[in-house]
Formats: structure tokens, C-alpha cells, sequence
């Protein structure tokens, strides 16, 4: 039970669509339900909306996206203009969402995340977290495949030095002044679950169990799963150039060895002609177009680095302005209890 004194806060739920036209109305059952209940008890705000981004569907999605608007006062549609992919779906939803809402849940169309959770997101948004992080607390409904593979990338990326949250897609709670920042990422290459983390607050993971999606078919095969990984390492690390680098500095000193190799076999006496001339150019010219290479590499990575122009900095609270004072006034104003 929630007792609030103040203005409850404006949640929006956002949620990407591509081609859901046979999981829309059951998701807008559950989601309406959840928000009664919340607005029952003053929890969040009667202002509280789920927004649909119709990412350029080829079905009856956007449709279905305008009935439900005009039988359900808290669905409201957003239709891009084409298929854009999910994270920038998302992101388009996030920074519409953050002019209206105080708080913004984003969720899958497919009812794979636990809807219930939203619950227990509002619990930790009332107790200062910014951000709520739903993490899957097992992966027995995903294929055996999709298990492994979604795994093995998780573990990529750690080794890469991307820092992402264990098992968490999607699924979470954003503050009004977590967005904010995150509109200060100017990147176009989106990784939505490598920058949250980047941006600080209070974060906390709240746990659920993964359903299979409840109609219609994954909109994320092999193809797409494999360019979503390559994307997300090659718009956070640079590690593969250092490796690169690295190579060309050991075949390079290697190419010494060799060169001593080769010439001391020659005045031995143990060649063929020409073997000691194939040998050195081979392995001098090959050591040392690799590390000219991953140099090279390496100032394209500042490059990388430097026109992405993420914020450098960001303050969470300062006497010299009010940046933070609105998100903390609605937690002085509001007690929770159970
Ligand atoms: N999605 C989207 N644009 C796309 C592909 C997917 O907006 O180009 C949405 C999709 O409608 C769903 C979410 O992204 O709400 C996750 O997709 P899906 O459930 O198919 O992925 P999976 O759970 O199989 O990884
Ligand atoms: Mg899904």
C-alpha cells in the first residue's frame, strides 16, 4: 500500500512494436491493469500513459495502435515513418515520453517481461533510484540456442570492457532526469544497455522471470542477434584495434628473430637461393604493415571516441543550481509503507 501526500508522478510506459499486431490487445489488457491498480493507489499519477512506437510495421500494428487509443484513454500511439530497429524505436519513445512523464518504463510488445514487475520498478523509484534495471532471473523458456548464444555475448562484452548489466534487455525505469542526459549522447550508433550505465544515478536491478513471448514470432533472428553484438562492441570499444596493434608489435619483433634465423641458416649454408630474401620480406614487411596498421587504428579510435562527444561529466547534485532538486521533492513528499 502506498500513502502519497504530494503530486503522484507521471509514468509513461513505453513500448516498441514491429509487427505485433497478435500481441497488442493482450499486452494493452495487462498493462491497463497494472496501471489502474497503480492509479488506484496513488502510486503514479492519473496522467500515466502507455505510448506504442509503431517502428514502421508491415501489419496491422498501427492500426490496431489507433482502436486502442480510441477505446483506452491511456494508450497513445507514435508511428515512425519506417523500421528503424528497436533501440532507436525505443530512444524515439524515451525522448517523446520525457516532456510529459515524471518516469518511464520501457517494455517489449511480446509480454516476455514480467509485467508485474512495474510494481516493484515504482517501489525502488520511490525509494531514489533513477534508474530500475529488470533483470531475467532464468532463460529456461528461450531456446537452447538463444540461451548460449545470448550468453556467450554477455561475456564478449565484459572482455571487450563494456560494462552492461548481467541479463538485463530492455526492460526498465528511467527517471525524467536520467532521460534528460541521455538526450546528451549525441551518438547514432545506439546501444541503449551499454550508455544507461554510463550515466550514473542510483541504479538498483530488480529480479523476474523471462516468459516466452505470448503470440507471433521473434523480430530478432540469428542475423540481426549477430549485427546487435558486433554493433554494441563496435560502438564502445576500441579493443579490437589494440589487438590488432598488439599483433603487428609482436610479428614486427618476431621479424627480428627470424631475420637473425634466416641469415645465420644462409651463411651456414642450409638454403635454397632466395629462401633468406622471401624470409625477410615476408615476415618484415608483414610485422610491419600490421603494427603500421593497428597505429593507424589507433588514432581512428580517438577519432571514434572524440566524434561521438559523449558528456564528459554529469552532476547529480550542486549548490550552485537546481539540477536535481525536482526528482528529490517528489520523494520528500511521498512515504511508503506495506
Ligand atoms: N522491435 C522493433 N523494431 C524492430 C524489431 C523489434 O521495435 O525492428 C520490437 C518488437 O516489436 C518487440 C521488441 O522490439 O517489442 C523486442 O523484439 P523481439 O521480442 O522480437 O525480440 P526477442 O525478445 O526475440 O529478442
Ligand atoms: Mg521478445
Amino acid at each position: 500500500m502506498y500513502f502519497f501526500n504530494g503530486n503522484s508522478p507521471v509514468l509513461t510506459i513505453v513500448v516498441p512494436c514491429f509487427n505485433e499486431e497478435a500481441v497488442l490487445h493482450e499486452t494493452t489488457r495487462r498493462l491497463t491493469e497494472i496501471l489502474d491498480k497503480l492509479i488506484y493507489n496513488n502510486v503514479v499519477s492519473k496522467e500515466s500513459t502507455m505510448m506504442f512506437v509503431d517502428d514502421g510495421s508491415k501489419d496491422n500494428t498501427w492500426n490496431i495502435i489507433e482502436e486502442l487509443n480510441r477505446n483506452n484513454s491511456f494508450v497513445k500511439g507514435v508511428k515512425l515513418a519506417r523500421n528503424v530497429g528497436h533501440q532507436n524505436a525505443l530512444l524515439a519513445g524515451l525522448l517523446i515520453a520525457k516532456e510529459n512523464a515524471d518516469c518511464v518504463i520501457s517494455i517489449d510488445a511480446d509480454l516476455q517481461d514480467d509485467v508485474n514487475a512495474i510494481e516493484k520498478f515504482m517501489e525502488k523509484y520511490y525509494e531514489g533510484y533513477e534508474i530500475v534495471y529488470g533483470v531475467r532471473e532464468e532463460r529456461k523458456t528461450d531456446t537452447f540456442f538463444k540461451r548460449n548464444t545470448a550468453q556467450a555475448f554477455y561475456k564478449l562484452m565484459a572482455k571487450m570492457g563494456v560494462n552492461i548489466v548481467y541479463n538485463h534487455a530492455d526492460y526498465r525505469l528511467l527517471s525524467k532526469r536520467v532521460l534528460n542526459h541521455l538526450s546528451e549522447f549525441r551518438e547514432s550508433n545506439l546501444f541503449l544497455r551499454g550508455i544507461i550505465p554510463l550515466i550514473g544515478f542510483k541504479s538498483i536491478n530488480v529480479y523476474y522471470v523471462r516468459n516466452e513471448r505470448f503470440a507471433g514470432e521473434s523480430k530478432y533472428p540469428l542475423k540481426k542477434m549477430i549485427k546487435f553484438a558486433f554493433d554494441g562492441i563496435t560502438s564502445f570499444s576500441i579493443a579490437p584495434i589494440r589487438i590488432i596493434t598488439l599483433i603487428g608489435f609482436l610479428f614486427f619483433f618476431l621479424s627480428i628473430l627470424t631475420s637473425v634465423y634466416a641469415v645465420i641458416q644462409k651463411f651456414i649454408g642450409n638454403t635454397l637461393s632466395g629462401w633468406t630474401s622471401i624470409m625477410l620480406s615476408i615476415w618484415f614487411i608483414g610485422g610491419f604493415q600490421l603494427m603500421g596498421i593497428g597505429l593507424v587504428g589507433e588514432y581512428i579510435g580517438k577519432i571514434f571516441n572524440e566524434v561521438k562527444g559523449r558528456p564528459k561529466y554529469i552532476v547529480e547534485v550542486s549548490h550552485y543550481s537546481n539540477n536535481g532538486t525536482q526528482q528529490r521533492n517528489h520523494q520528500i513528499t511521498a512515504s511508503l509503507s506495506t
